[in-house]
């Protein structure tokens, strides 16, 4: 292990779309590492409202100002890609005991596939330990705002795009993950 790889951290998610609960942990995680890679997954079994260019954009435009912090598409294994980048830590944002197990099983089998690298737990401010991408996917969906839950660039293509296209329809679609 380099001394170099030691100082890289990545932050991956789906980020379908980008919350302030995501946020909140870029934040804190910007304070302890010299340098974050926020990495915007394609996931293979999963559908996503926005496609990989679009996520990562809002992501981009999300994170600006925040010191210390790239944002990168990556697809297949995340092992794969920490290797790729030399990332010693892996961090994960964890809300209620529920996400716990789930976040368990992937920070075991990475720790399997990839020794070197460390999964690190962060928990949210408590304004944002419910907020969920897939809540704000289904406020928006049903036509409402989500302003406050979302990054104002977020906020602006949800207005544009999905409560946009609400208004002309009949109504929402729930068909993703
Ligand atoms: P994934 O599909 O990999 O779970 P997400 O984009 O849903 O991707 O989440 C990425 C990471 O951000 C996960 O560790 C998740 O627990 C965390 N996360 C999501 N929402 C919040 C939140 N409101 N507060 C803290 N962490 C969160």
């Amino acid at each position: 292990m380099t001394q170099k790889s030691s100082f890289i951290a990545i932050f991956p998610g789906s980020f379908d779309p980008i919350t302030m609960g995501h946020l909140d942990i870029i934040r804190r995680a910007s304070t302890l590492f010299p340098k974050i890679i926020v990495a915007v997954a394609d996931p293979l079994h999963k559908k996503t409202m926005f496609t990989l260019e679009e996520r990562i954009k809002l992501v981009k435009e999300s994170v600006q100002g925040i010191p210390n912090v790239e944002v990168q598409g990556f697809t297949g294994l995340l092992v794969d890609f920490a290797k790729k980048v030399g990332a010693r830590a892996i961090i994960r944002g964890l809300r209620a005991v529920s996400d716990f197990e789930y976040e368990f099983k992937m920070a075991w089998m990475n720790r399997r596939m990839y020794p070197e690298v460390e999964t690190i737990f962060l928990i949210p401010s408590e304004e944002y330990a419910y907020l969920a991408s897939s809540l704000v996917k289904e406020i928006a969906l049903l036509g409402k705002d989500v302003d406050g839950l979302v990054p104002p660039p977020v906020e602006k293509k949800i207005r544009e795009t999905i409560l946009g296209k609400y208004k002309e329809s009949k109504g929402p679609s729930l068909e993703f993950d």
